[in-house]
């Protein structure tokens, strides 16, 4: 029998958002070089974890994304242009609170519901940029000293991804995709 992939499911961040943002980034990351950065190509916004996922089941995931996304509105993103952290473990951009994206994640999250993917936490929607060292935090100076682009884009896109897990952090490939209208 073939392995589980552990999977979620996310918006991407488009080319010249993560240019400018990686600009921004640059600074703290030399400033901080011990925290775990996300690799820019790796950005993006989940908006629903679902942990590992049996191949037989990944169809029907994905027939279950199909048809939430027939029934929302293409969000629009925007960066805030500050950060925040969650606890002292991550640190992540911030977004303007958006009800159309908070729409699109209730979508995912009603429709895969019925096949057993919940996250018991409310959606909260942010973009990581870094975790702690194992063996550390954030510093506050990192959350405070970032000064980010205030970028805003229309979501084209909706991906199931797969993460594989390995020594340098997670890598992410793209299971498939659906786009918004
Ligand atoms: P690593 O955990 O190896 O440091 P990672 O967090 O990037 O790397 P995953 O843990 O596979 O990789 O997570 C993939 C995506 O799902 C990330 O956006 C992560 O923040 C999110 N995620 C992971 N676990 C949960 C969870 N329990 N609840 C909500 N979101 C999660
Ligand atoms: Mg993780």
């Amino acid at each position: 029998m073939s392995e589980a992939h552990r999977m979620f499911v996310a918006v991407p961040v488009p080319a010249w958002v993560r240019e400018a943002l990686e600009e921004a980034v640059a600074p703290l990351r030399a400033q901080h070089p011990r925290l775990r950065w996300v690799a820019p190509e790796s950005w993006h916004l989940t908006l629903l974890f679902l942990g590992d996922v049996a191949p037989a089941t990944v169809p029907r995931v994905a027939g279950a994304l199909a048809g939430s996304v027939a029934q929302v509105q293409a969000p629009r993103i925007r960066l805030e242009g500050s950060a925040g952290r969650f606890g002292r473990r991550v640190l992540w951009a911030r977004l303007e609170p958006d009800a159309e994206l908070d729409a699109l994640a209730a979508a995912v999250r009603e429709a895969l519901a019925p096949l057993g993917f919940v996250d018991d936490k409310a959606f909260s929607a942010h973009l990581t940029l870094a975790r702690a060292p194992r063996d550390g935090a954030i510093p506050d100076a990192a959350e405070r000293d970032f000064a980010g682009p205030t970028s805003s884009w229309r979501v084209e896109q909706l991906n199931l991804m797969r993460s594989v897990r390995g020594p340098s952090g997670a890598t992410y490939d793209t299971v498939a995709t659906w786009p918004l209208s």
